[in-house]
């Protein structure tokens, strides 16, 4: 077989940032799950195609539904200042969600509308190719570990995922429901944790 041969175009040389955009626009006007009935837009994901760590939280919001931007709202607000409180900003990570589409009333995900969405993240993870994930309170890490146990018990460790590490942490919008100073020393633990191993295996 020549060189000519080889299946050098399309899909094949697709950057991450286009393999991202095209499973976005297929994303649109997804009607996989009930969430589409309520929803204003999908909220795909945002950030850098090539993040060697991905922030993975539970469902839009609505400031999320009508700016089609994840972590947009007062939770968002927080995440930023958590990531700047270990030196990483928005624009180095990639942000998403277990869900695309807002849940009425902010509610839970249900369990048939995170396994239709699931490809959508199986998807953008391949694409990114993580080396570390932040997973967001328990819905988000519940999910992606396959587990029922509670977001206090598998926080404050490193879980295989694939060939990354899943780092679960409390939820921001958690964190602004409880102000006390005790959840956001465990979630400020947690940052450390997801950054020493994002340096880590950075350098190597
Ligand atoms: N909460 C989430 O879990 N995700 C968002 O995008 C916003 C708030």
């Amino acid at each position: 077989m020549g060189l000519s041969d080889l299946p050098l175009s399309g899909d094949v040389l697709q950057s991450a940032e286009e393999a991202l955009r095209s499973q976005e626009s297929a994303a649109q006007g997804c009607r996989r799950c009930k969430l589409c009935e309520a929803r204003s837009t999908v909220v795909f994901g945002s950030g850098n195609p090539t993040a060697d760590l991905v922030v993975i939280g539970e469902g839009p919001g609505a400031d999320e539904d009508q700016q089609g931007k994840p972590f947009v709202g007062r939770a968002g607000q927080l995440l930023t200042r958590m990531l700047e409180s270990v030196q990483l900003s928005r624009d180095e990570v990639y942000i998403t969600n277990t869900v695309k589409c807002r849940p009425p009333g902010n509610r839970n995900p249900e369990a048939d509308e995170l396994a239709a969405c699931a490809s959508f993240l199986a998807a953008q993870l391949g694409v990114i190719q993580p080396k570390v994930i932040l997973a967001l309170g328990s819905v988000a890490t519940q999910a992606l570990l396959r587990t029922k146990e509670a977001i206090g018990r598998l926080r404050g460790r490193l879980h295989p995922y694939g060939s990354a590490v899943l780092v679960p942490t409390f939820h921001p919008a958690f964190l602004l429901r409880n102000p006390g100073q005790e959840y956001k020393r465990m979630a400020w633990e947690d940052l450390k944790l997801a950054k020493r191993e994002y340096d880590r295996l950075r350098s190597r």
